[in-house]
């Protein structure tokens, strides 16, 4: 059975999830876009899997009379969407979001026009910015990292 782990970015709140996921989407719709501070959501459908916190608990906003959107109380990390058919995950917050590829677009009546174009900015290598460089040598990121981590945060944090 694949295992599937994650968590918000501080690390507070941490998940597993066992087994085939039912499918991947992203949905456009503005409920998501707003609980996602995103222009579309990409979420993770864990109904048929066997799903657990490993670490802490997410808290819950009801965004309506059918719906909760779970989130980390701590960093904000936006984690699931729980309706009554079952709960979906947001992809980016597991380890390897690119296992899941999405197979379908929800809500495409809200979506937003530039979206179907994003694929065809210009981009751009962190690196490649010569005004980066500095910026990215004093970095020191205390997002957890895409493993499970027997203590967090580490010490040296504090
Ligand atoms: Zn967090
Ligand atoms: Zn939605």
């Amino acid at each position: 059975m694949t295992v599937y782990t994650g968590g918000c970015q501080c690390g507070a709140v941490r998940f597993r999830a066992s087994g085939t996921p039912h499918h991947a989407s992203i949905c456009h719709c503005r409920m998501c876009q707003k609980a996602f501070g995103a222009y579309y959501a990409p979420l993770v459908s864990v109904r048929k899997m066997e799903f657990e916190w490993t670490r802490g608990q997410r808290k819950t906003f009801r965004s309506s009379n059918l719906v909760s959107r779970g989130f980390c109380g701590d960093c904000g990390t936006p984690l699931t969407y729980e309706a009554p058919d079952g709960m979906a995950v947001a992809a980016g917050a597991f380890d390897d979001p690119s296992a899941f590829a999405p197979s379908i677009q929800w809500g495409v009546e809200a979506k937003i026009d530039f979206v179907d174009h994003l694929h065809e900015l210009p981009g751009a290598r962190t690196e490649d910015d010569p005004e980066a460089e500095s910026f990215q040598r004093e970095l020191v990121s205390y997002q957890h990292p895409d493993d499970d981590t027997p203590v967090w945060p580490p010490e040296d944090h504090a």
